[in-house]
């Protein structure tokens, strides 16, 4: 299996380090699927039977200033030729107005979005589930994972769940 994943969400709330821990030092083989040049590939998780290319979406975080529209038509493209979009939000810090932003661009497409909660090791579970509920009630999320990037739990879960869409 091969397919391309882009992860979206707020600065800090932990792409890099989710995909530091999921890349390792895997060596990154490319694979022959067209690949759109105004992505910036982030990492390829590979074993011997599956390969995700992350890639980075620019432009689909809330702007400091309105963005161009043929800015914002690239990057809801470059959504729109992804297999699956994983966004990403900050269980500390809950739900803001940036998040709220980047709801209105995925309502704009039809791939498939993950809602993966990071950084659960530093909330109690009783505050995860209304968060997540939260959430929920802004889109229909494909799957929902709460994860720690930095701790790696549930990271192995998230894989096998990108693998089935894929
Ligand atoms: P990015 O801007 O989305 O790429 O976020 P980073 O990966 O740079 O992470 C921002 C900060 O959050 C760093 O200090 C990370 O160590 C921290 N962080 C990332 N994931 C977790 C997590 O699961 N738990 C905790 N406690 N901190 C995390
Ligand atoms: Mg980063």
């Amino acid at each position: 299996k091969s397919g391309f994943v882009s992860i979206i969400g707020r600065p800090n709330v932990g792409k890099s380090t989710f995909l530091n821990r999921v890349i390792g030092q895997k060596i990154a083989i490319m694979s022959d699927k067209p690949q759109t040049t105004r992505n910036k590939i982030q990492g390829v998780y590979t074993t011997e039977s599956t390969q995700i290319i992350f890639i980075d979406t620019p432009g689909i975080h809330k702007p400091k200033h309105k963005l161009g529209d043929f800015m914002m038509k690239v990057a809801q493209n470059a959504l729109k030729e992804v297999d699956l979009i994983l966004f990403m939000v900050n269980a500390e810090e809950g739900f803001g107005r940036g998040d709220a932003f980047i709801i209105e661009r995925l309502k704009e497409v039809k791939t498939p979005v993950f809602l993966v909660v990071n950084k659960i090791d530093q909330v109690h579970p009783d505050e995860l589930l209304p968060l997540i509920e939260h959430y929920q009630s802004q889109y229909p999320f494909a799957e929902i994972v709460p994860i720690s990037a930095l701790q790696g739990n549930n990271v192995e879960t998230l894989i096998e769940q990108i693998k089935k869409y894929l």
